[in-house]
């Protein structure tokens, strides 16, 4: 049988019950990883780790873990470690939007975003850096956003996800020595059902809004879980071993200006 990337390697997909998590976690365990899906809500998990379980030959579990709890980021980890035999990949991909403009954002609609973005990347990354650094090895991606450079009604998203970029070349600078690669993709936009709410807000069509998005970058069209999900992997995997610090703009193009 031929080598996969990830055989005997164990990844932990946070928010992977849907959308790009849900295909990154599909991604990395049809080529050989263990996975466990985290999400916010154990049936959620639970079933999606069953799908993908189904898809592939891969362990799959899921796991019911609110990236913004410190205890529960611990003891989540924790099971893995136990269930999986170890940990190897942390894929920081949980999200919420509470999109305003300044006037109308609420001091809530700031810590919520800011919790589970940034908070939630930081508790993740200190909950599996003692395995990292002990086994010498260790791979974080974090979900950034081409909306880190600015985008309208989203301060507090874009802060959150401007501070992931810092956070990763941080813990790049710190974890390098010890064998650990870190680094973010930033996605521009993707067809999930985050992007679907965004346009019900708008009270815009899904297929409207789809396409307006598409004709705003060079390659026309909009971006599909599957696309961050390579991204994600690429940097998951040894392929990219003298690749750290660094932030991928997975964006057809969108911020090139
Ligand atoms: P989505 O809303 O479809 O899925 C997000 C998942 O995160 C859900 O399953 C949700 O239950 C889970 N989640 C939310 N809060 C959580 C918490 N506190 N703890 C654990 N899980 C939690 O979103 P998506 O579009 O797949 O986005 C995934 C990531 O990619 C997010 O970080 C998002 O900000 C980022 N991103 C998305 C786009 C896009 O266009 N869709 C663009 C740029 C960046």
């Amino acid at each position: 049988m031929t080598t996969r990337r990830f055989d005997s390697k164990a990844a932990i997909v946070t928010g992977g019950a849907r959308g790009i998590g849900f295909a990154t976690a599909l991604r990395l365990a049809k080529e050989g990883a263990s996975v466990a899906v985290f999400d916010l809500d154990s049936e959620a998990a639970s079933s999606a780790a069953k799908a993908i379980a189904e898809e592939t030959d891969a362990r799959v579990i899921g796991l019911p873990c609110d990236v913004s709890d410190a205890t529960a980021t611990e003891s989540a980890v924790e099971q893995v470690v136990t269930e999986l035999g170890g940990i190897h990949v942390l894929v920081n991909n949980a999200g919420v939007t509470r999109d305003n403009l300044l006037h109308k954002m609420s001091e809530q609609d700031w810590d919520i975003v800011l919790g589970v973005h940034l908070r939630g990347a930081f508790l993740m990354a200190r909950a599996v850096q003692a395995h990292f650094v002990a086994q010498k090895y260790g791979k974080i991606i974090s979900l950034s956003s081409a909306s880190a450079l600015g985008n309208r009604g989203q301060a507090n998203y874009s802060a959150a996800k401007m501070g992931i970029q810092g956070l990763t070349r941080t813990l790049a600078i710190e974890l390098g020595p010890f064998g650990v690669n870190v680094n973010a993709v930033a996605p521009g936009f993707v067809a999930t059902e985050m992007t679907d709410a965004t346009a019900a807000r708008l009270n815009m069509a899904v297929e409207d809004f789809r396409s307006l998005a598409a004709d705003q970058n060079p390659v026309r069209r909009v971006g599909l879980p599957e696309d961050i999900a390579a991204a994600v992997a690429f940097l998951a995997s040894d392929e990219s071993s003298y690749v750290t610090g660094q932030t991928l703009y997975v964006d057809g193009g969108a911020t090139l200006g």
